[in-house]
């Protein structure tokens, strides 16, 4: 929840230089008139370097960063995308949006994709996975990144949960050949709206830099309506307002990410030792972003009571139990593309999936925790869980 939390001076001062230098909203052109400030293209620059990545492209939402990821592959009609069951509907819609033929793979105890399911569902036809760091735990990109590369399937990070996390010392979303990310006003740094791509290849850049902005290759030896192109493209361009505020937020990251960790510890500590609690499973190396507790219950009941349980002490919980219909692929009966994919069925087809989302229960975590926090979720947690407190 975070970004928002720390929404202050830093980034209203970053919106006051634009004004200050011209006033130019657009990302590009307008040389002569906006005393050489481009907030874009400076966040664009800071974001791949604080990410250890060459190339970073800037768009208008996270949703967008998904579809303009695909496009800058060529992925469309005919090919397969493989993705996780357990995912915000945006990451289906993109597959969708590009013509390619969606496919979910189920989750393991980490929440996100299973290596194993996603071996036994590559095909000829696949050309891309996108791999979800759910809740912003990272994914076990090692074994399903070598899983790629053996079958030349392009490795696709949606780090909208991810930013500011990493594996083995490796930012979450330079892992893929490409990675994406949500400015949107949920996530762990906001621009209001707002998404980048992450590219580690000057080509593939290239051809989403252009698909991004109606096919504008933005060649420096012609003025912008002159412009050359060799594809055709769309409009996904992120506004100098929001690269203004994504600068501020992005400097601020490292510590949003450290209060939500030091929150999250604290939440854990009160509640860990509570018979019926069993921790998400973390791959060894993980530097979570934190911005949800997740825990698993006995069932999907248990889980139902402690939602209710948090809620009567003014807390709350974050997407597991109560939005599951928004982030599992076994409800989503709305996309026929998806549900044509798994043989028209799709409540029954990630079985595995809905085991383990069942009963599991979110904390949200943010950069402010009310002191007594801890304290009241574990004493919701212990009448939810029907357990009685044994004092000392
Ligand atoms: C938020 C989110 C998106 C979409 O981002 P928007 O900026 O809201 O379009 C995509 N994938 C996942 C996993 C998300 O959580």
């Amino acid at each position: 929840m975070p970004g928002y939390e720390v929404m202050g001076p830093e980034e209203l001062a970053e919106i006051q230089d634009i004004f200050a230098r011209g006033a130019i909203l657009f990302r590009h052109g307008f040389d002569a008139l906006r005393g050489d400030c481009y907030k874009v293209r400076e966040f664009e620059q800071a974001f791949a370097q604080a990410m250890g990545s060459p190339h970073a492209l800037a768009v208008s939402s996270g949703t967008a960063a998904l579809r303009v990821g695909l496009a800058a592959l060529g992925i469309g009609a005919g090919d397969e995308v493989i993705t996780q069951s357990f995912t915000f509907v945006a990451t289906v819609e993109a597959i969708i949006e590009s013509r390619a033929t969606p496919v979910c793979a189920e989750i393991d105890a980490t929440l996100n994709m299973d290596p194993e399911d996603l071996k036994r569902r590559i095909t000829p036809r696949t050309k891309a996975v996108i791999v979800v760091h759910m809740l912003g735990t990272p994914s076990r990109l090692p074994e399903i990144k070598a899983l790629c590369d053996a079958h030349g399937i392009a490795l696709i990070e949606d780090a909208a949960w991810g930013c500011g996390g990493s594996l083995n010392g490796r930012a979450l979303g330079s892992w893929g050949r490409l990675g994406t990310f949500s400015f949107d006003f949920a996530k762990t740094m906001t621009t209001g709206e707002g998404g980048l791509v992450l590219f580690q290849e000057q080509a593939d850049w290239a051809r989403g830099a252009a698909w991004h902005d109606h096919g504008h290759e933005n060649n420096p030896a012609v003025p912008r309506w002159e412009d050359t192109r060799a594809s055709s493209g769309f409009n996904f361009r992120m506004m100098e307002l929001q690269g203004a505020v994504g600068l501020a937020q992005l400097r601020k990251l490292p510590d949003i990410v450290k209060a939500q960790r030091r929150n999250r510890e604290l939440l854990w500590q009160a509640i860990h030792d509570l018979p019926g609690i069993t921790p998400r499973e973390v791959p060894a190396g993980s530097y979570e972003t934190a911005d949800a507790l997740v825990f698993f219950v006995q069932d999907n009941a248990a889980a139902r009571r402690c939602r209710e349980a948090l809620l009567a002490r003014g807390l709350a919980t974050k997407i597991l139990p109560e939005a599951y219909t928004w982030h599992f692929a076994g409800t989503w009966t709305h996309m026929p593309e998806l549900a044509a994919a798994h043989g028209g069925e799709l409540a029954t087809a990630f079985p595995q999936s809905a085991a383990w989302l069942s009963r599991a229960v979110s904390l949200p975590v943010g950069v402010k925790l009310r002191e007594e926090a801890p304290a009241l979720a574990r004493q919701a947690l212990i009448e939810a869980l029907q357990l009685q407190e044994v004092s000392a």
